[in-house]
């Protein structure tokens, strides 16, 4: 097949992705697998499908349209572009939602495919990304209640994706009591309060999570590390993505044994690679070339051999996305 080369273990991915939602339904709270890492590849999503998940959520609507087989409710978690509101409705169930005029677009374009189109909408709790503030919810609800085919399932929030904003229990209390105010001016209950992502793992069974019955888990599955501390998760495997790279120049330059590999910024975070074998170092890269230090390692290495590195999530972001890294699955 050749290198570069992405090798992913679907057994430990849905071995992940069983353990976080199990631990999650525990507690009440329903699990929407987030699938943007590998580019919603319907086989990797069909495993998270089968581990039991309620909800599959990607921010790229050409994603969605890969899995459009896949019978599970999606959701676009990248609030929409006016300009793809007619994709949004016919490719996903719920998207996440700030901006009425792009609201009212859904709701155009529903009308025209007779369907009807479910928003969660977002609020904004500090971390400073997509979300309405608090004195536009009165005006926004009153809007949303005139769409006749826009259904309002729920509302969510963001924590430690922009801002880095850390959620903990004041937080959620906070989060909790706007979506009381909000289910008071509407009169009824919302059906999903999705109140994080990976970062709130860590406060599962320590602090009370209010109204929150839903978390939007990325990272935590595909990588088995929550994203509020970088700590491992419980019972999870980290080694779910191995990137392999192949040795290209091995020279003993300045006293030190430097190699270089055939993959560069083009293809990776470099800063996010972790050699499996600890003792060597990432130096540094260009847009095609790796540079390591192999001088403290007890292999034996040669050109042409291949070195195996873990990859945090941004470098297995742009792997995944990268035409030049081929993709092994193994079962
Ligand atoms: C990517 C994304 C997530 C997943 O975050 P993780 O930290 O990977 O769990 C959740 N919500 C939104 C809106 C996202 O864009």
């Amino acid at each position: 097949m050749g290198y570069p080369k992405i090798i992913v273990n679907l057994k430990k991915i849905k071995h992940n992705a069983f353990i976080i939602n199990k631990k999650c339904n525990d507690y009440g709270i329903s699990v929407m697998g987030i699938t943007k890492s590998f580019l919603a590849d319907p086989i990797i999503t069909q495993i998270l499908v089968d581990s039991g998940i309620e909800f599959i959520g990607d921010s790229r609507i050409e994603n969605l349209k890969k899995i459009e087989h896949i019978k599970i409710p999606k959701v676009l978690i990248r609030i929409p572009m006016i300009s793809e509101a007619k994709d949004v409705v016919l490719l996903s169930d719920i998207s996440l939602n700030s901006e009425i005029k792009t609201i009212e677009a859904l709701n155009s374009s529903s009308k025209l495919h007779n369907k009807i189109h479910k928003i969660i909408l977002m609020i904004e709790m500090g971390d400073f990304r997509e979300g309405i503030l608090f004195n536009e919810i009165e005006n926004i609800l009153e809007k949303i209640k005139t769409l006749k085919h826009i259904d309002l399932i729920g509302v969510g929030t963001n924590f430690t994706c922009y801002g880095g904003i850390i959620p903990d229990g004041n937080k959620l209390k906070k989060f909790s009591e706007i979506v009381s105010f909000i289910e008071n001016k509407l009169q009824k209950n919302l059906k999903i309060i999705s109140g994080g992502n990976s970062s709130s793992l860590h406060l599962l069974g320590k602090v009370d999570f209010g109204k929150v019955n839903n978390l939007r888990i990325g990272e935590a599955i595909v990588l088995g590390q929550e994203t509020a501390f970088g700590q491992k998760v419980k019972g999870c495997f980290q080694d779910t993505f191995i990137l392999q790279a192949e040795i290209i120049e091995l020279k003993l330059k300045e006293n030190s044994l430097r190699a270089i590999l055939a993959l560069g910024k083009q293809d990776v975070d470099y800063e996010a690679l972790i050699p499996l074998d600890s003792s060597i170092k990432v130096i540094g890269a260009s847009s095609d070339h790796l540079i390591i230090d192999l001088s403290n390692s007890t292999t034996i290495y040669d050109i042409g051999d291949i070195i195996n590195f873990r990859m945090g999530y941004f470098s297995l972001l742009r792997g995944m996305t990268s035409p030049y890294i081929k993709k092994e699955l193994i079962y």
